[in-house]
């Protein structure tokens, strides 16, 4: 199975769980070795986030971030699992490996005194941004005080890609780098999608999710081998974008090496 993507893709379903509770059955949840507590969708995590009455004490958890949808948003970092075979699956189009899990990118944030915060981003179509100079993770302030489940979990999502810029300790980003982050958001939206399918079943029209985490796990996915829309999209992006940057080496074999790039 592992050696051909397309009939490994066929296997994770995307989009299709619709049941409110069950989980979807023919997913199989990543090992539990390294896990005290075992994931089910009935962890305390899941009543506190369905819940419509979430309080301060439920997000007692996440202390140096202060505004309680970041709070949320970093619990649901936390408990990112990469779905089996998603790593591997990504390594074969040539994405460097910068996080084994959310908990691990979580980590990042809360050594290295990360802020996240919502706040004035570079764009209207820029859904968060990784600052070297304030040590910053900016989440786009039209999203500050969302209720959507599916909105939160994406800001998880586009944390992740975030810190992955945060990691390597440089403000230069490149295709590859962004290529890798991209990876990450999309590792962390299977996750979600998988675990809370009645979130996504339910979700509004946000743009951090149709043009944005949700859009790249359906090109990541796409079961196109050359996967043009990803690398139209990548090019309409980060174009501009020098083929790599520090820990952000392009091999070969990479989706992105071929791309070219267009006038700065
Ligand atoms: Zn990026």
């Amino acid at each position: 199975m592992a050696n051909n993507i397309n009939s490994y893709i066929s296997t994770l379903p995307v989009y299709q769980a619709t049941t409110a509770t069950a989980m979807p059955s023919a997913i199989n949840l990543p090992e539990q070795s390294s896990q005290t507590q075992p994931l089910e969708n009935g962890s305390a995590y899941v009543k506190s986030y369905v819940s419509p009455q979430i309080n301060k004490t439920q997000l007692s958890k996440a202390q140096t971030q202060n505004d309680p949808v970041i709070n949320q948003a970093i619990s649901a970092l936390k408990e990112v699992k990469f779905l089996p075979g998603d790593m591997e699956y990504m390594k074969k189009l040539g994405v460097n490996s910068i996080f084994d899990s959310g908990e691990d990118a979580a980590k990042l944030i809360k050594d290295r005194g990360i802020k996240v915060e919502f706040g004035p981003v570079d764009g209207p179509k820029v859904h968060a941004q990784w600052e070297e100079n304030g040590n910053k993770i900016i989440i786009n302030e039209k999203y500050k005080n969302t209720t959507d489940k599916a909105v939160i979990l994406a800001i998880s999502e586009a944390m992740i890609h975030e810190a992955g810029h945060a990691k390597d300790n440089d403000d230069l980003s490149s295709k590859q780098e962004e290529f890798d982050c991209l990876a990450l958001n999309t590792l962390a939206n299977r996750y979600h999608q998988q675990t809370y399918p009645e979130v996504f079943a339910n979700a509004g029209n946000s743009a951090i999710l149709n043009d944005g985490v949700g859009l790249y796990t359906k090109l990541f996915f796409d079961p196109d081998p050359d996967k043009k829309a990803l690398k139209a999209r990548i090019m309409e992006k980060y174009g501009t974008l020098d083929q790599e940057s520090p820990n952000h080496p392009c091999s070969a074999g990479s989706l992105v090496s071929n791309l070219g790039t267009t006038n700065k």
